[in-house]
């Protein structure tokens, strides 16, 4: 695809069968018009963390990454991907809450976006081992504008999140 930008989304859920939901994720972000799936990360697994911390009564989480090309402007690609979400059964209730599918975007080239309905590069990927884990697994040499590489943000908290068989 010519002048296609890069971007990097991250995607999870605990609820139903989250493995096979970013699969079926991945699937239908491959199947959009203007975008090209570029490689989807390995999943792993985490405790659900809510508002009020980690709440290991709720289904651990499933996440992976997935690095697109996309001729997308931003706001339409995040308008995809709630349809995709939607789709996949995703019922917004409380913040935080449990869900089937989670789809944000990490990185849309190199744009710095503050919008009201968007913030790019995604104001908490950078502490989130569920979202820098799998992004490191599938591209070492991975750097999130305004926090450096990522291979250096993982080391203090890869231990917050584990591979899935
Ligand atoms: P968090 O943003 O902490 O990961 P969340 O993903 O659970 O929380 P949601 O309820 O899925 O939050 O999304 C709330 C709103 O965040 C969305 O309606 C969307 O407009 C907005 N938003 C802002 N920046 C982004 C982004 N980079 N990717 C996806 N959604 C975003
Ligand atoms: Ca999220
Ligand atoms: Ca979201």
């Amino acid at each position: 695809m010519k002048n296609a930008v890069h971007s990097v989304l991250a995607l999870g859920g605990n609820l139903g069968d989250p493995k096979a939901n970013i699969e079926l994720a991945a699937k239908k972000i491959a199947d959009l018009k203007k975008v090209k799936v570029r490689g989807l990360s390995p999943l792993v697994e985490s405790y659900a963390v809510t508002a009020s911390g980690i709440d290991e009564t709720k289904p651990n989480y499933i996440n992976a990454v997935i690095k697109v090309d996309t001729k997308l402007k931003p706001k339409k690609l995040l308008k995809k991907l709630r349809k995709v979400e939607a789709d996949l059964g995703r019922v917004r209730l409380e913040r935080w809450g449990s869900r089937t599918m989670d789809i944000d975007i990490i990185t849309y080239g190199e744009e710095n976006i503050t919008k009201k309905t968007l913030t790019v590069p995604h104001p908490r990927a950078y502490q989130r081992a569920f979202v820098l884990v799998p992004w490191h697994l599938l591209d070492a040499d991975a750097v999130l504008p305004g926090h450096g590489k990522v291979s250096d943000l993982v080391k203090p908290i890869e231990q917050d999140v584990w591979l899935v068989k």
